[in-house]
């Protein structure tokens, strides 16, 4: 991208935050997780990095904010890389389910009790207890090390977010206890729950999430130092998933009328990841990592200014995949 273009792009990003920021005003911090309740509901923020090398950013995008179901995406990917896609797949489906992330109904009706898709809760939980490393600790610390390489530091969990979620996870606790009863928990429930938890409080920014946002656009390759970091099936099949699961039961919608794989976090952060596209009408050859913060959530538990924008965003600059 020429000079030139890259500052019309900011400006235009700028006018866009400035505009959505607006649609904070539609959504509440989520209120369920005590400590997440204290964000600013007005911030909205957003990074892009392309693969050929253009990183804008703008609004409040300096904050740190935990992952929240966001690390569902980064757990599937590691439990992948060292179990290999199978293995997972017998212990979590690929299956969108419409209901909310938290949703325990349908672990009764999926016959023998599989979870429907890494990207809810139940089967975030599973593929916690799939992660390499035989204690919580090392769960943890191989994801944590895992991140370092995409982000090139070893990011923080926040403990007040942990703890404040550890002590109201009854739900959580309800379908890991499910799981375990039906033989889809490889741990303790007690394990999962730490492991599954402390990922959800890791804390990052939006510039960080861009990045991993194009790694996976670029189906596993590292942007800066080239190295593949995991392979192009998985980033496949991650895309894939965020694509149809990553939004919850706004999964469907946002696949319609955004048409970019993405995946949010009740945090009020989304990571998107936009291959270049096949389209020929299209001819974009350019990949895009999106990281963006919005703690103002809806009632599906997206941002509710991050989706207005990031639809917006997506005709203007054309970056729907189909
Ligand atoms: N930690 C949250 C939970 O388990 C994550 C959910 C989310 O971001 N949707 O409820």
């Amino acid at each position: 991208m020429l000079p030139n273009e890259i500052i019309s792009k900011q400006q235009q990003l700028d006018e866009m935050v400035l505009e959505f920021k607006n649609y904070t005003a539609n959504g509440a911090t989520a209120s369920y997780i005590p400590a997440l309740k204290k964000a600013d509901p007005n911030d909205l923020g957003i990074c892009m990095i392309s693969s050929e090398g253009t990183f804008i950013k703008s609004g409040d995008a300096e904050k740190s904010f935990t992952l929240q179901s966001i690390s569902k995406v980064i757990s599937f990917i590691l439990a992948c890389k060292t179990r290999g896609i199978p293995s997972v797949l017998e212990y979590v489906d690929v299956e969108p389910t419409g209901d909310a992330f938290n949703s325990i109904f349908r672990l009764e009706l999926s016959h023998p009790g599989r979870p429907f898709n890494p990207m809810i809760n139940a089967g975030a939980i599973t593929v916690a207890s799939l992660l390499p490393g035989d204690s919580p600790t090392k769960k943890i610390d191989s994801l944590l090390s895992f991140l370092e390489k995409m982000i090139g530091r070893k990011p923080m969990i926040n403990e007040d977010v942990f703890l404040s979620e550890w002590k109201t996870a009854n739900r959580n606790r309800s379908l890991a206890y499910w799981l375990k009863e039906t033989g889809y928990l490889l741990c303790d429930v007690e394990e999962a729950m730490e492991v599954y938890l402390k990922l959800c409080s890791i804390e990052m920014t939006v510039s960080e999430l861009a990045q991993i946002g194009l790694i996976l656009a670029r189906d596993g390759i590292h942007p800066y130092s080239s190295e593949l970091l995991f392979s192009p099936e998985i980033a496949s099949l991650t895309k894939t998933l965020m694509l149809t699961c990553g939004m919850y039961d706004y999964s469907g919608r946002f696949a319609a009328f955004v048409g970019i794989p993405a995946k949010s976090g009740v945090s009020g952060g989304i990571l998107a990841a936009i291959p270049p596209s096949a389209r020929v009408l299209n001819n974009r050859s350019t990949s895009w990592g999106i990281g963006l913060y919005g703690p103002a959530i809806d009632k599906h538990g997206n941002s509710t200014a991050g989706v207005k924008l990031l639809t917006y965003l997506s005709k203007e600059w054309n970056l729907r995949l189909l």
